[in-house]
């Protein structure tokens, strides 16, 4: 049974299989080896990828696009009000503050969840894997960013059951670029290898140090952004432009949907050009009220407009080194991943702050997370190949994972970049006199009180038989699977009455999977 892998990714997706001994990136219809992440809704017919994006000009209410900066968010994120004030596309909040696309199909509103748009898009990818293996597709393993959150994560596993795969590895994107830069150099057994994976794509930037040694890719840190990349640069671009046209010709072009969405793709090509060349023009004919539009802009102007995006890059980098204690002096390749990272400045900033060193672009910065998660794909599906059996990967926790507790406290359980899979424990007590309920808040995030972190859910434990305030001990558990994602539980260590529920903030309207409490008949290490 063929196992592919699949880098879903904000702007394009990319899939690998593990065939004749190597990793070969599966062509579209189009002879593409990357498809555009986008699904478009006309009179007739729906389409995904490539001929989505070819009609985004002239439909751009029912085209979707970046889905993934939706997906497993909340409809009031101040991250989503954002995108949603750009894009010509409409969001409105559903169910749990869940959002909703709302677009026209054949005449008629429909309107789509994250999860259902970006299951069209996974469904395409394995259409198009079919179509070039001549078999039916089922398993997959499918990338997401290591900054993802546990409900991001959900829901992109969600996504994919619902195209109909059966997802082997949620996989994050940093550790499928390092397996992609490292497989071939496993025979090199002796040598421990220290990797950076610097990877800035269309709509998030990950950084991962992982080390390499005798087949083991073990992530000892990372940290990014799951709203920076390639859409914010670009945005900067037209905001400057759209402000060039008003000051210029006294109108404003951005409440025009179908302007706004050509000089975005414009501003998208030009930004390419800029990689190579010192300036470009950006050209868009009857662009507003039958003004052709006209313009220069400059690497150096380019590179001003985007300045603080890049430094953000840079001080995130420099967060992963001191999470990993690592001396910069010590890493050994610095490998490029994702499209902006083709930016000449991007590049020059990263090579100054590690004192000129060379990076790494022997691979594919557009494959390289499809690659690996095809290598990963085929040692989970146990095809042979001596290396593939002798492959372990270890990632890390990217968000310290833990509770509210008096005062609106976040006590940690679970601490960011622990190796994963993982279970801990914590001992907690109740604070009033007879108390025989406790209610527990679940939070994702670093920051000391619960109402600066991410609220993941809740759960309830009765029973408790009357004691003394801060008498009664209450062992909660944390266990996140291999693929990042978070299971909970409670028990009351005297009577072994266990938490009855667990409500997440995004129950999912599709999941089969939900925050069930597993019965605990095993004992876990107590932290406190
Ligand atoms: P990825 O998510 O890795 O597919 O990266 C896609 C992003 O890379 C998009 O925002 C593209 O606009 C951007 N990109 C691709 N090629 C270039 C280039 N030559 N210069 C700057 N950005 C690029």
């Amino acid at each position: 049974m063929a196992a592919i892998g699949i880098d879903l990714g904000t702007t394009y997706s990319c899939t690998g299989i593990w065939q004749h001994n190597r990793v070969e990136i599966i062509v579209n219809e189009q002879g593409n080896r990357t498809t555009p992440s986008c699904v478009a809704f006309t009179r007739h017919e729906r389409l995904v990828g490539d001929a989505a994006n070819n009609q985004i000009n002239t439909n751009p209410t029912n085209t979707v696009f970046a889905i993934k900066r939706l997906i497993g968010r909340r409809f009031s994120d101040d991250s989503v009000q954002k995108d949603i004030a750009l894009w010509p596309f409409k969001v409105v909040p559903g169910p749990l503050d869940k959002p909703k696309i709302v677009i026209e199909y054949k005449g008629e509103e429909k309107q789509f969840y994250p999860e259902e748009i970006s299951a069209m898009v996974l469904a395409k990818m394995k259409q198009v894997a079919e179509a070039y293996l001549d078999c039916t597709v089922s398993n997959a393993v499918v990338t997401v960013p290591a900054y993802f959150s546990d409900s991001q994560r959900r829901s992109t596993r969600d996504a994919a059951t619902i195209a109909g795969l059966n997802v082997m590895r949620i996989m994050d994107e940093p550790t499928a670029a390092a397996l992609a830069y490292g497989f071939d150099k496993i025979t090199d057994k002796y040598r421990e290898k220290r990797v950076l994976i610097f990877d800035l794509g269309g709509g998030t930037f990950d950084v991962s140090l992982v080390n390499i040694k005798n087949g083991i890719f073990e992530v000892k840190a990372t940290a990014g952004d799951t709203h920076l990349g390639g859409e914010d640069i670009d945005e900067r671009m037209v905001k400057h432009f759209t402000e060039q046209f008003r000051r210029k010709h006294k109108k404003d072009i951005s409440g025009d949907p179908k302007a706004m969405q050509r000089l975005r793709t414009a501003c998208e090509r030009a930004k390419r050009t800029l990689s190579f060349a010192s300036q470009t023009t950006v050209e868009v004919d009857c662009l507003y009220d039958g003004i052709d539009f006209h313009s220069h802009i400059s690497q150096a102007r380019f590179e001003e407009l985007n300045m603080d995006l890049f430094s953000k890059c840079m001080d995130l980098t420099e967060k992963c080194l001191q999470d990993a204690k690592v001396d910069k002096t010590s890493i050994d390749v610095i490998v490029l991943v994702g499209g902006s990272t083709r930016i000449p400045k991007v590049q020059q900033l990263l090579q100054a702050s590690f004192n000129g060193k060379d990076l790494c672009r022997s691979i594919n910065p557009d494959e390289a997370v499809a690659y690996g998660a095809a290598i990963q794909a085929a040692n989970l599906n146990s095809q042979c190949n001596k290396d593939l059996q002798d492959l372990v990967l270890v990632d890390v926790t990217p968000l310290s994972l833990g509770v509210e507790v008096a005062g609106g406290v976040m006590s940690v359980v679970i601490p960011r970049n622990t190796p994963i899979p993982t279970k801990m424990n914590k001992i907690f007590t109740t604070i009033h006199d007879n108390q025989t309920r406790v209610r527990q808040k679940v939070y994702e995030g670093e920051r000391a009180l619960t109402k600066d972190n991410n609220f993941l859910g809740e759960f309830s434990l009765s029973g408790i038989p009357p004691a003394s305030a801060e008498v009664p001990k209450i062992d909660v558990c944390f266990e996140i699977d291999a693929n990042g994602i978070l299971n909970v539980s409670a028990t009351h260590t005297l009577s072994g009455h266990q938490s009855e529920m667990l409500v997440t903030n995004a129950e999912s309207t599709h999941s089969k999977y939900c925050w069930v409490l597993k019965p605990r008949n095993d004992s876990c290490e107590t932290l406190t």
